[in-house]
């Protein structure tokens, strides 16, 4: 049975290259119908404090990364850890070295085998090293603690991981790996290894380049499903030309062997694009609770029913929960802020006056102020008139919302009504 596990060292931030590999773990167990496990790789006491293992948990949760059994912490296993190296010291398969001879004490050094190593990768293919390129190495510091490669070949083993999905720094400690588990008399698992994720430059992607943490989405309002769509797709294809898929689907469609061995670039347009289809996806009760919620932390106090009317207005607008407040401001408050160059542009032209006010009496007049009376009468008076189309709604849309853009022009005043558009309008011809 196929066992993988994401076995993170928590820092505080989960950054989006070790989110992606705990995604290609989970998927391919789900896809092998085995098991996803979590080893919290916590031998760091100063970094690996408990606020940074909830921050990890939070992480997991949020993109549903559900574990199978209990999270194995690495810490607990020191002992074990230790009786290994004593073992392979009996054996004459490590030894000791006072290093540097400060007499503080002794390290626990690994003796490589002195044969040259190969194994197949199950991304990057056959991969081999010369016995001449590698060293023995520290299993045990001088202080007495187990080094991360003995602690993670031990780990793993006792996990019984069979497939190790993981970053490509990784790659060389693979083959010291290889020969830890050989000289402990265990199985070698399966390695497959990602390439990095890069910047624009192809430098490995950082916060410097723009959002890197897991944490840094969730608050800018992305959803979880989009994060983990995207990361998926991010080194990973289907074989066809999805984008948005399912769980379902792209547990279905993964293979290791359709991930692609050459870095992979971030784009974050393309997420904020991939997050606007999962808005749009969202039940509209769900899209609802999401505004009420944006909405009440900026302070706005909004009646229900208006209040879906608007967001009802803004929703393919949307990309992530963060445009809500800004798209939607003005629908609840008249102290709104008007987008200066475009006033300068736009309404402060000759003759603007003059039209919007012909434009209000025009609203004033009619009997019903709904969608279809304010789209016929404004185009009823740009045929009349002989003025164009975009100097009749420009201005207007400009005066009533103080901005260039938004949602249809007839829709949006029948949502705000009559009252607020006259008076807007009222204000800015003054
Ligand atoms: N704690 C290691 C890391 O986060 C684990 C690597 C592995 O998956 O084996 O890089």
């Amino acid at each position: 049975k196929v066992r993988t596990r994401f076995a993170p060292s928590p820092t505080g931030n989960v950054h989006i290259g070790n989110m992606r590999a705990a995604i290609y773990n989970w998927l391919f167990a789900r896809h092998m119908g085995g098991e996803f496990l979590l080893r919290v790789e916590d031998t760091d006491r100063e970094r690996s404090t408990p606020e940074a293992i909830q921050t990890l948990l939070e992480a997991m949760d949020w993109l549903k990364l559900d574990i199978d059994g209990e999270p194995l912490y690495q810490s607990t296993r020191m002992e074990a850890h230790l009786e290994a190296a004593e073992t392979l010291l009996s054996k004459g398969l490590a030894y000791k070295e006072d290093k540097g001879g400060t007499g503080q004490g002794e390290c626990v050094i690994f003796r490589m085998p002195g044969t040259d190593s190969a194994y197949v990768d199950g991304i990057k293919g056959p991969l081999k090293k010369a016995a001449e390129n590698m060293q023995d190495f520290v299993i045990v510091r001088s202080n007495g603690t187990p080094v991360f490669h003995l602690a993670n070949v031990l780990d793993d083993i006792e996990q019984g991981v069979t497939h190790v999905i993981r970053g490509d720094d990784h790659v060389e400690n693979t083959f010291r790996h290889i020969a830890l588990y050989q000289a402990l008399d265990a199985d070698v698992p399966n390695f497959a290894h990602l390439p990095m994720i890069v910047n624009a430059q192809g430098k490995p992607y950082s916060k410097r380049d723009g959002d890197a943490f897991v944490g840094d989405f969730r608050e800018k309002g992305f959803l979880g499903d989009a994060l983990f769509n995207y990361l998926a797709l991010l080194g990973w294809s289907p074989g066809d030309d999805r984008e948005v898929m399912t769980r379902e689907e792209m547990i279905e469609a993964f293979e290791l062997a359709r991930c692609q061995s050459s870095a992979a670039q971030v784009d974050l347009r393309k997420l904020t694009w991939m997050n606007g289809e999962y808005m749009l996806k969202l039940p509209e009760a769900e899209f609802e609770a999401m505004c009420f919620e944006a909405v009440a932390k900026a302070g706005i106090e909004a009646d229900a029913d208006y209040a879906k009317q608007v967001f009802g207005l803004v929703r393919e607008r949307v990309k992530t929960v963060a445009d809500i407040v800004p798209m939607v401001g003005y629908f609840f408050t008249d102290e709104f802020d008007y987008d200066e160059k475009a006033v300068r542009k736009k309404l402060q032209k000759d003759g603007v006056a003059d039209v919007l006010a012909q434009v209000k009496a025009i609203f004033q007049e009619l009997e019903t102020f709904d969608e279809a009376s304010t789209d016929k009468a404004l185009h009823d008076f740009v045929e009349t008139s002989g003025l164009g189309f975009g100097a009749v709604m420009a201005p207007a849309r400009l005066a009533v919302t103080g901005i260039q853009s938004g949602p249809d022009l007839f829709p949006m005043l029948a949502v705000l009504g009559r009252e607020r558009v006259l008076a807007r309008i009222d204000r800015t011809v003054r």
